[in-house]
């Protein structure tokens, strides 16, 4: 079985590392940082987020496994004192491991695909210093004209990380779902959008079509700029999935977001 350890630049990230690497070579694991098997993610979920990107052209084959240090790490299924626990879980393959779909952003200059990204956890179009004036379309329906900071789409895993800073709703684990939440709208007698954050079918798409300017797309922890030319973004999930070792869905809620226990 072929390994392969994304780490955190830190002390204590490094130092957790090598007592990781250590204990996977004993056990007859090799290292191969081309083409794992798993990944172990040493850090936080920033850490996880950028190792999907960084082994993205080899995804379908790969399974990430996180190991928190320091940081909140709600997608790391160990501790940094449980790493005997995690080599003895490879070893009888008793990963609880989950599948999930990536997010697929589009962006287009009238019909011509001029990009595409693709995100765990959202993706969200925004321009925090003017007023962002969009179009939000679902399915090519037209929902709103939308003035405000932004719009974000998140995935079911992504649904407690922004999304959940916005006001949008948790949603379980289980649930194969996409939410699109503004950002800081517009709301006065003039002005209305929806406000609320909208629980979607995962088979919907989201189109923001506006006269780009200064507006970027967050995706994950990545930025991309927008140029005029332009003419709308396309947001729905992308064929293309991670595995990820998990802890328990409301186990991880309590730990996050409760009391770290
Ligand atoms: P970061 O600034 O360190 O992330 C902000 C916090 O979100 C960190 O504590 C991070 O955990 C946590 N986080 C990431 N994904 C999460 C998830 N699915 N559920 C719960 N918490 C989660 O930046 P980063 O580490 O590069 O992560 C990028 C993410 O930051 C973006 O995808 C976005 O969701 C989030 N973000 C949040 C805000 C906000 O809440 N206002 C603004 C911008 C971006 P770790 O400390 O373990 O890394
Ligand atoms: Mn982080």
């Amino acid at each position: 079985m072929y390994f392969a350890i994304f780490t955190r630049d830190d002390e204590n990230s490094k130092q957790i590392e090598r007592s990781c690497y250590e204990q996977l070579i004993n056990n007859n694991f090799i290292e191969n940082k081309e083409k794992p098997d798993y990944v172990i993610c040493v850090g936080g979920d920033g850490t996880f987020l950028r190792a999907v990107q960084h082994y993205f052209s080899n995804i379908s084959q790969i399974t990430f496994v996180g190991i928190k240090s320091g940081t909140l790490g709600y997608f790391c299924a160990y501790e940094s004192n449980e790493i005997e626990l995690l080599v003895s879980d490879l070893i009888n393959k008793s990963l609880k491991i989950e599948t999930y779909p990536l997010l697929k952003g589009i962006i287009y200059d009238h019909e011509r695909v001029v990009d595409r990204i693709y995100a765990v956890n959202e993706i969200r179009i925004e321009n925090p210093f003017k007023t962002m004036i969009c179009e939000v379309l679902i399915d090519e329906e037209k929902l709103e004209e939308f003035r405000g900071n932004g719009i974000l789409v998140s995935s079911t895993l992504g649904s407690t990380a922004y999304n959940k800073s916005c006001g949008g709703a948790i949603i379980d684990s289980k649930l194969d779902l996409l939410e699109l939440t503004e950002i800081a709208p517009i709301e006065n007698i003039v002005y209305h959008s929806l406000k609320e954050s909208l629980v979607l079918s995962s088979h919907r798409k989201i189109t923001i079509k506006s006269p780009f300017k200064e507006e970027v797309v967050g995706y994950d922890h990545k930025l991309y700029k927008l140029q005029e030319r332009i003419t709308h973004v396309t947001i729905s999930y992308s064929n293309k999935k991670i595995k990820l070792a998990i802890k328990p869905f409301i186990r991880g809620l309590r730990q996050s977001f409760i009391i770290d226990k």
